[in-house]
């Protein structure tokens, strides 16, 4: 395959995406730049032989946070290397280095998940995360479809890896915590009356909130 890019026709186009509505290869730079904002899209490069599923995370995506997606004033080069979040997201997990704030007196890494509507599995040392979406969805598929949690990981791993589900690095533990965060009664979800300060848990060692 023989293809400029289909944004900037400088390089050659090597890799497609199969979530953007645009089609056609892109060279490594431009599918970067072009998912600043759509982060949890999947990516495929022309190996010479067939499409080979890649990642975001291996073309050099950085997951920014704290700036409303752009990069902090006050980051380096160096300042993110070696950070990685797993975010959990309607068709599948993806793992992003990840660029936390580094302003002089930053919010906490999870306040700075949450603003970008990312719920951390933990308050102290957020490595994996689920999108609002996959908690609305997943809330959806309890009432509906009577879904376990176990069930429901199992679909979201097959998405992730079809071939070899069951090394997808995320535990079922995560999603069962999102029973707990959504209540399936229609009664009032603790946090949405008082304020989401009022269901931080301080002391309890899972450090999770009831509701987002
Ligand atoms: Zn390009
Ligand atoms: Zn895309
Ligand atoms: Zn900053």
């Amino acid at each position: 395959m023989d293809a400029s890019c289909a944004s900037c026709w400088k390089q050659d186009g090597q890799y497609r995406c199969s979530d953007c509505f645009r089609s056609g290869l892109y060279c490594q730079d431009c599918c970067v730049s072009a998912h600043a904002a759509l982060p949890f899209h999947s990516i495929t490069q022309w190996n010479g032989r067939y499409f080979e599923k890649t990642t975001l995370q291996a073309l050099g995506f950085v997951l920014h946070l704290g700036h409303g997606g752009s990069s902090c004033p006050q980051m380096s080069e160096e300042g993110y290397s070696g950070t990685e979040l797993t975010v959990v997201d309607l068709d599948g997990i993806y793992i992003h280095t990840v660029a936390w704030c580094a302003c002089t007196d930053p919010a906490e890494r999870w306040k700075q998940l949450l603003r970008t509507r990312l719920y951390p599995a933990s308050v102290q040392f957020p490595r994996t995360a689920f999108t609002f979406r996959l908690l609305n969805y997943f809330n959806m598929d309890i009432l509906e479809c009577d879904t376990s949690s176990a069930s429901f990981m199992t679909k979201l791993r097959r998405l992730t890896n079809l071939y070899d589900p069951m090394n997808v690095p995320v535990s079922t533990m995560f999603v069962e915590r999102c029973t707990d965060i959504y209540p399936q009664s229609t009664g009032s979800i603790p946090g949405v009356d008082e304020g989401i300060n009022s269901v931080v848990l301080p002391r309890s060692p899972s450090h999770i909130w009831f509701c987002p």
